[in-house]
């Protein structure tokens, strides 16, 4: 048999390839192989009908927490993600210069999906959920940041920094400085998670630029992205202007239909579409990312710009064009097959807002380097 598997009779959704039609997609030693019309059903050991179905790259959740044992607040990786159609995801910070190597081995290496990593400018990372990691400091070690970020090239594509009161004091604008110091020498990008701040937004987002990240676009805490009569505030636009990317990351505390409504009322679309899963926000009110999919598709997103927010634009985010968040021929075919059941879904902000969408996503099946995981 030429094909160890063909996805036959679905919609492909590839926007790196520009592709939204019917397609039969084949897959041989764990790659694509081929994307027709038709594939003859007769070349295939394996089909899997996707009448009626979205065929699209392997999700790519640009924000979870899965360093499990290592910090307090971190899903075990696999039940929430990879067996809900996420097969490559990024961990944001949970882990920090002096704990890499524990989540490397223990978690990263034995996992079956892609985990890669933003690494946390502090050095233990997100260690308690309450405390935060930045009231000191110190614990900002730069040096330390690239030192360990150069040591797992393969793995960390950033780094991490929470600027919240809670969190971080009044440290958070010397945070940020600290982690684009040694994201500009490291040529990777840095996330920074908004909300909460002593200081104004615009003090944190000046300090950004092209490929950096901000996370929680939309959330309730002020100061945020979308102000208090709802508007943007311009220094976003201007963030955005000059490269600066904006994802959701809808965590416990950090999405808020009202503020989402305002930013796309507004014009102001997001980058990439997250999760910020971890073990606060599992069950309710993130589930997992199809669920947080949905909530934009309920906000009027097409469903080709919601496929391409997780797929191409995070997997561009990290570097990784063309080799995630893509499916054309000789990639590794991870692939999720995606349903839009239609009925009435109850969907929940982090502030306990709830509507009721009447469709939503949920993946089908799930193949990792062309083996069905779920
Ligand atoms: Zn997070």
């Amino acid at each position: 048999m030429p094909f160890d598997l063909v996805i036959h009779g679905g919609t492909l959704i590839d926007v790196a390839a520009g592709i939204h039609a019917p397609r039969d997609l084949a897959i041989h030693r764990g790659r694509v192989v081929a994307i027709e019309t038709h594939i003859p059903l007769t070349d295939a050991a394996d089909v899997l009908d996707a009448t009626d179905l979205l065929v699209v790259p392997g999700l790519v959740d640009l924000h979870v927490h899965v360093d499990w044992g290592g910090a307090e607040l971190c899903v075990e990786p696999g039940p929430n993600d990879l067996l809900r159609g996420v097969t490559t995801m990024v961990d944001a910070g949970s882990s920090g210069a002096n704990n890499f190597a524990g989540f490397r081995r223990s978690v990263i290496e034995p996992f079956p999906g892609t985990i890669l990593a933003f690494l946390n400018i502090a050095v233990m990372g997100q260690a308690d959920a309450d405390l935060g990691e930045l009231h000191d400091i110190r614990y900002a070690k730069v040096d330390r940041a690239i030192e360990v970020a150069r040591a797992n090239p393969d793995l960390i594509v950033g780094l991490k920094v929470r600027v919240s009161e809670q969190l971080a004091g009044a440290n958070g604008v010397e945070a940020v400085r600290r982690a684009r110091e040694a994201g500009i020498e490291l040529g990777r990008p840095v996330m920074v998670h908004i909300g909460g701040s002593t200081a104004p937004i615009e003090a944190i987002l000046e300090l950004l630029g092209p490929g950096d990240i901000v996370t929680h676009a939309y959330t309730g805490w002020e100061p945020g992205m979308v102000d208090t009569i709802g508007q943007v505030v311009p220094a976003a636009r201007e963030a955005r202007a000059r490269g600066v990317l904006f994802d959701v990351g809808h965590g416990r505390g950090s999405f808020a239909f009202g503020k989402a409504e305002a930013a796309l009322a507004d014009g102001f679309r997001p980058d990439t579409i997250s999760t910020d899963l971890h073990r606060f926000n599992v069950p309710m009110p993130v589930v997992d990312l199809t669920t947080t999919m949905s909530k934009f598709l309920y906000l009027g997103l097409p469903i080709e710009d919601v496929i391409g927010m997780t797929t191409a634009a995070p997997a561009a985010a990290i570097g990784l064009t063309g080799a995630r968040g893509t499916l054309g021929v000789g990639v590794t075919a991870d692939v999720t097959v995606l349903r839009r059941e239609q009925g009435s879904f109850l969907l929940q902000d982090s502030y306990g807002a709830t509507v009721t969408a009447p469709e939503r996503l949920v993946a089908a099946a799930t193949f990792l380097a062309g083996r069905r995981v779920a």
